[in-house]
């Protein structure tokens, strides 16, 4: 049996930044991953010889983030270039209310140009008033310190949004934009998380690629661990936690165990207290705690090989004035009230990087709608279905130019993330949901109760948006392991 200083379970963006920075601390690093490859939920794959994305492939912000930080400090920046293309990279199909479709071109890294405020004039109907609330908006934004920004963890985005009286169609843009980002209610979602993160994309854009597959920068830090005499397995899977004396001290897989000082989990905070670890080593109070943790939601849609560039932007959002999601319209939709344009994102990696083709002329995209996290809910096919005809409205010629294309939903990002170990939750897109009463202060302790035990990824220890939270993550769990392990002396 090997012993190391730490093992982290799961690659996904959280335990292979981590893993990686603590084997940058000088530790003894083992990585076990139960999938293929490295990545988690942002994982990149191969079909019929394309870099294929499986979910996710953009990272915001697309300048000056954690992930810059990242591939700097371990010096693999060289290796995984990143890329925010120039120019229009984003083309948003608005409805109207009068029911035309608008088409609204715009860079990732906005820069309040005369053409883009033209823009929100054409495509949103705004009035100089309209204009001046968004403007008031921002201003206000800008103006939150560190501490008022924080007494925002409790209130609620729409709350929050409501002060500037915002037109329907921008507030339509912006609480879609915000569903993307983080896959809750808008009306629930923490105004603190919102806004760091809008402001983030005001400054630093909206979207930002790794060249060869976004996935490419948790491949490099898996092979870093190694590069620094560590350990990484992939296809292992982490049957259970070793406890011993009240103490984590290693893990069992299907090829025997391993122990180490300490235990990283990126399975999941409820997988990994209810499942991995098992009640009995904590108290009925802490159970009680992760069982009532909210999940966020989840994404269904397809995957796309097509032999022919029918997309002309690497993000394409579409919505209407209904599209946007608070509690009481997602659960008419789970009743089966949907509305007229269910949000869609469709993600087109080739616009970003043409090089994941063989044929220059083809194209990936990813189209995504927003469903429940219950891997046995109904909501996938009907989702997709409807996402399916707005698509078909769009470009009619799309299903002429099929290569292949992949449905996907909660089932499947269960099975390549977390196991669903309650009613109700395992496929989440991004973790736990960042709503009131979940972030800043409310957000589980990366610390668990059983010693030598910690969570990183998007449950514990970061704040932002998806990756960009998990390898937030990744940095503040890795230095409180470091700072106990040296406490410790080991
Ligand atoms: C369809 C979709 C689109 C998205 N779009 C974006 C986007 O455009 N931009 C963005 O930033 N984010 C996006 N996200 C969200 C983003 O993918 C997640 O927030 C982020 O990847 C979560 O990272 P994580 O480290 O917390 O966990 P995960 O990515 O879930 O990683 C967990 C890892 O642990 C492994 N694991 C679990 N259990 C075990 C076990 N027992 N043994 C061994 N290994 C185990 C899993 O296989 C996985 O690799 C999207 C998500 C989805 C589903």
């Amino acid at each position: 049996m090997d012993n190391y200083d730490a093992i982290v379970i799961g690659a996904g963006y959280g335990g292979a930044s981590l893993a990686a920075l603590l084997a940058h601390g000088g530790l003894r690093v083992a990585l076990l991953e139960k999938t293929r490859m490295a990545g988690g939920k942002t994982q990149t794959t191969e079909r019929l010889g394309y870099r294929f994305e499986m979910f996710g492939a953009v990272g915001i912000p697309a300048l000056n983030s954690r992930f810059h930080e990242l591939v700097e400090l371990l010096g693999v920046a060289d290796e995984v270039p990143f890329i925010v293309p120039e120019g229009n990279a984003a083309s948003i199909r608005y409805k109207s209310q009068g029911g035309d479709w608008r088409t609204l071109y715009s860079p990732l890294v906005q820069t309040g140009s005369e053409e883009e405020i033209e823009n929100l004039r054409r495509v949103f109907d705004a009035s100089d008033d309209d204009l001046g609330a968004m403007a008031a908006m921002y201003e206000a934004m800008f103006g939150l310190d560190e501490d008022a920004l924080d007494a925002l963890d409790e209130v609620g985005m729409l709350d929050w949004l409501a002060q500037f009286y915002l037109s329907e169609p921008l507030t339509a843009q912006i609480c879609m934009n915000l569903i993307t980002l983080f896959v809750v209610p808008v009306n629930r979602l923490a105004a603190s998380e919102a806004i760091r993160v809008m402001r983030e994309q005001a400054v630093s854009g909206a979207g930002r690629y790794h060249i060869g597959g976004f996935g490419r920068v948790a491949e490099a830090c898996a092979d870093y661990v190694v590069e620094k005499g560590g350990l990484y397995l992939n296809k292992t899977r982490v049957q259970r936690i070793l406890v011993e004396e009240g103490r984590a001290v290693g893990v069992e897989t299907d090829n025997g165990q391993i122990r180490a000082t300490a235990v990283i989990s990126n399975a999941g905070i409820q997988p990994t207290v209810l499942k991995l670890a098992g009640e009995e080593n904590f108290s009925a109070q802490y159970i009680e705690y992760i069982r009532s943790l909210e999940p966020s939601w989840s994404i269904a849609g397809f995957r796309y090989i097509l032999d022919k560039r029918i997309f002309d932007a690497g993000l394409i959002p579409i919505f209407s004035n209904q599209s946007w999601l608070d509690d009481e319209r997602f659960a008419r939709m789970q009743s089966g009230d949907w509305p007229d344009v269910p949000l869609i994102a469709i993600d087109v990696p080739t616009e970003f990087d043409a090089s994941l083709s063989p044929n220059p002329d083809h194209q990936l995209a990813n189209c995504q709608v927003f469903i429940s996290a219950d891997p046995k809910s109904n909501m996938e096919a009907e989702a997709i279905r409807r996402a399916e005809a707005v698509i078909d409205e769009l470009w009619p010629d799309l299903k002429d130019h099929i290569i292949r294309k992949e449905p996907y939903g909660a089932r499947q990002i269960s099975g390549m993330s977390r196991d669903s170990v309650l009613p109700g939750c395992g496929g989440e897109a991004v973790g736990l949901a960042q709503v009131v009463g979940q972030v800043g202060k409310s957000k589980p302790n990366p610390r668990t109760p059983l010693a030598g035990l910690y969570i990183v990824g998007c449950d514990a220890g970061g704040r932002g948006a998806g990756t960009h939270q998990a390898v937030d993550s990744g940095f503040n769990v890795a230095a409180l392991v470091l700072e106990d392990l040296a406490g410790s002396g080991s």
